[in-house]
Order: structure tokens, then C-alpha cells, then sequence
């Protein structure tokens, strides 16, 4: 059995933890991430890769721009290429209501200052000229700086940038025991255990994604009733480059990779337990792309997976200090965002744990608005 003291321990090595083990172990905090299987095994692994800041709740769309900005000096500074490309995010207006939506969604965006336009039909017929000609169309949303990257590379290149700006990464650890103190004790040194080890830190933070009540369990605070769903991904055979934006609609989204494979996304469903086991219903489910995209009917699917998704009861996360102890923090509730989210989040929640100011304000995002006292 090991043992080992830091100042911040972090549970959970998707891209969450591993983005705060680098933006913290950069603010010269020793740092130690517990993972109980591999980094990114989970739903940053599986993601579909999208980074994307429009079609955001207006109270997510600063942590999206924030976001972005890191992914764009991750993608100049690290060593590795993540494949991350910024070909724009193409969202298709495929009935009436919809296109009542977006035109005042974009008009919103776009005084919230972000690029985004309103294409009509033959503006994205234009951009994907793949796209059926009966399929019935009312135009698109298009921002050109949105993009997607490949998600278990993008996670483990971070685990990597963590370690080599000091962090260090246990990986098949999971977390067990954590002993914090008596209940309502604000501060507490953190006795945290793996069936490997025994760990101590100042201060600890729950980014276990789906698992997070669990942890929050462990560690003695309470956690909202959160939702765990599951969504899928399809895989099929590469070919020549014939899609460059992400692109979404009403069911799902796809996109074609670097590699020439094309990605298609299923939207979250709930699922009971931590079931990650691929719903051979999602097969019918994609016959929606074969009528938006009929030159798919041959192309063979080489694979398909399952992630999970947490969703938090009014649609965005927790993204700070526990109200019942103040050197515990969570990040949790992505509602099926974080991929993106998840460089941005752990920029300001490293600001907040540093004691520097914020470059987005949290106050939305705080772990005490469900309580029944808050306003
Ligand atoms: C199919 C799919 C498609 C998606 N597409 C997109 C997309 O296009 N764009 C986007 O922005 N988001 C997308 N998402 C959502 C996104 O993947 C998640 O929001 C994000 O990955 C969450 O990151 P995380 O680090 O918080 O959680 P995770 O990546 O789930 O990491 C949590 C980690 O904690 C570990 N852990 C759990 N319990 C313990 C324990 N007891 N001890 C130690 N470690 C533990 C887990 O093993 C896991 O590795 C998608 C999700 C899925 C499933």
C-alpha cells in the first residue's frame, strides 16, 4: 500500500480532472489525480467530440467562449496534435418551430458577441452538399470558429501535459473510503483511500463524472438528485473527405474525423445503473441520417459505443465549493457538454482555488441553488 500527501487531490481523470491536475500543478499546487480505470476510459473517451459555443443556454455561453480559448492555445501549445479543427458547427433548421428558435437564438448569440450566422437553405446546401435534396430544409445556424477534436486523444494528451508540468496521475485507483471530518466541520484535511493506497490532501475534488454521487457519499456532503443517461456513438468505414463542419439536428449529430471515419451521435436516454452497453435500438435510430444522407446506405459501420451523461435538474453543472465543507469541490452535471466545457471549467475553478479572480462568474453554477433556502 502506498501512501502519499498533496495539497489537492482530484477523483476522476476524464477531461475535467485531468485539465485541473494541469491548470493547478501550473499554479505550482502539488497535485494527485485518482482514476479507478484509465484516463478518459469513461464518457470523455467516448464523446463525440464536439466544441462547440453556439446553440448554448445563455448562462453556459461564457464558460463556452472561455473554453474555446483554451482549446485553441492547448491546441498551439501541446506537443501532441489532439486533431483538433476549427471547420465551424452547422446546426440543421429542419421545421417551422425550429426556425422561430434559432433566428431569435442567433440574434442572442450574436450580441452576446459571438460569430454565428443564420444560413438559408442553399447557404447550407452549399457547405454540405452531401445532404439529401428531399430532405426538408428552413435553413442552418453557422459558427465558423466552433469545431471538434478526437476525444481520447485530446484527454490522455492532457493527462500527459499534467504530468509533465508536475501532476501526478494514479490511474486503476478507484476511490473507496474518504474520511473528511466530522459532519459540519468546515475545514478538514482529506484521508482518501484505493484499494493501492492511502492518500492525503488539504483540499479535494469530486470531478468523477457520472459517479459523482458516489463520491460526494464517501466524502459526507450532499449531492442534488441527479440524473445518469446514456447516448451513443456509430462509427463507420472511412472515406474521402466529404463533410467538414460538425453538424447537428433534431435527433443526434456526426462528423467526419480527421481519418475520414464519420462519427454519428444519438441524443442521452436514461438508463439505469452505470449500463454503457450499446442498445441495438440506435441501429434504428439511424435510419434518420440515411434520409438526410443517402450516400451512407452502403457505407459499413465499423463500430459503436455507449458513454454516460449526468444531468443536473435545471440543465448545467456544479462547478465549485461545497456548501457544507469549503475545501471540497465538484465539478459534476454536464448535461452531455463537458467535452467541451471541460478545459474552460477547470480554468476558473483553478482561479477560484488559487484565490485569483475568476474569468466567469460562477454564481450560476453554484452547488447550493437547489438547497430549499436558496432564493
Ligand atoms: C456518446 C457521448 C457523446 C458526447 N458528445 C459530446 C460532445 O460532442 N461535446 C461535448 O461537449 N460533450 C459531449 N459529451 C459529454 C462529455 O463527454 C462529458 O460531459 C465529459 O466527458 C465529462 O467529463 P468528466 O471529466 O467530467 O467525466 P468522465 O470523463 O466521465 O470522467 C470521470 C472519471 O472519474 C472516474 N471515476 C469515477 N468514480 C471513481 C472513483 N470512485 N475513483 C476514481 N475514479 C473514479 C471515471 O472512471 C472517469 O474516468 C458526450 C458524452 C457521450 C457519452
Amino acid at each position: 500500500v502506498s501512501s502519499q500527501t498533496a495539497d489537492i487531490i482530484i477523483i476522476g481523470g476524464g477531461i475535467t480532472g485531468c485539465c485541473l491536475a494541469y491548470e493547478l500543478a501550473k499554479r505550482k499546487f502539488s497535485v494527485l489525480v485518482l482514476e479507478k480505470d484509465t484516463v478518459g476510459a469513461a464518457s470523455s473517451g467516448r464523446s463525440g467530440g464536439g466544441v462547440r459555443r453556439q446553440n448554448r443556454v445563455p448562462q453556459e455561453l461564457p464558460l463556452a467562449m472561455l473554453a474555446v480559448k483554451v482549446w485553441q492555445e492547448m491546441g498551439e501549445t501541446f506537443e501532441r496534435d489532439m486533431e483538433y479543427r476549427q471547420n465551424g458547427n452547422l446546426r440543421l433548421v429542419t421545421t417551422e418551430d425550429e426556425l422561430r428558435h434559432y433566428k431569435k437564438e442567433v440574434a442572442r448569440e450574436q450580441q452576446d458577441g459571438l460569430e454565428v450566422h443564420f444560413l438559408d437553405e442553399k447557404e447550407v446546401r452549399d457547405l454540405l452538399p452531401v445532404l439529401s435534396s428531399d430532405a426538408k430544409l428552413f435553413g442552418g445556424t453557422y459558427c465558423p470558429g466552433d469545431g471538434a477534436a478526437n476525444p481520447l486523444l485530446v484527454t490522455k494528451t492532457i493527462a500527459h501535459e499534467a504530468r509533465k508540468m508536475g501532476a501526478a496521475i494514479h490511474e486503476r485507483q478507484s476511490v473507496t473510503h474518504i474520511e473528511a471530518g466530522k459532519p459540519g466541520e468546515a475545514t478538514t484535511t482529506f484521508n482518501i483511500r484505493t484499494a493501492k493506497g492511502s492518500y492525503e490532501s488539504a483540499m479535494a475534488i469530486n470531478a468523477a463524472g457520472a459517479w459523482s454521487s458516489e463520491i460526494c457519499t464517501m466524502a459526507g456532503v450532499s449531492m442534488p438528485p441527479f440524473q445518469v443517461k446514456r447516448s451513443h456513438m456509430m462509427v463507420t468505414k472511412s472515406v474521402p473527405p466529404v463533410i467538414t463542419p460538425f453538424v447537428s439536428h433534431s435527433l443526434g449529430y456526426m462528423r467526419q474525423t480527421v481519418t475520414g471515419n464519420l462519427h454519428l451521435g444519438f441524443s442521452s436516454r436514461p438508463v439505469s445503473g452505470y449500463d454503457v452497453s450499446t442498445d441495438v435500438a440506435i441501429f434504428e435510430r439511424a435510419a434518420y441520417y440515411l434520409t438526410l444522407f443517402p450516400f451512407m446506405a452502403h457505407l459499413p459501420v465499423i463500430r459503436s459505443w455507449a458513454g454516460l451523461t449526468y444531468f443536473s435538474p435545471d440543465g448545467f453543472p456544479i462547478i465549485g465549493r461545497s456548501p457544507e465543507r469549503e475545501n471540497f469541490f465538484m465539478v459534476a452535471g454536464y448535461c452531455g457538454h463537458g467535452f467541451c466545457l471541460g478545459p474552460g471549467v477547470a480554468r476558473v475553478l483553478s482561479q477560484v482555488v488559487a484565490g485569483e479572480k475568476p474569468e466567469v462568474d460562477l454564481s450560476d453554477f453554484s452547488w447550493n441553488r437547489f438547497s430549499e433556502s436558496s432564493p
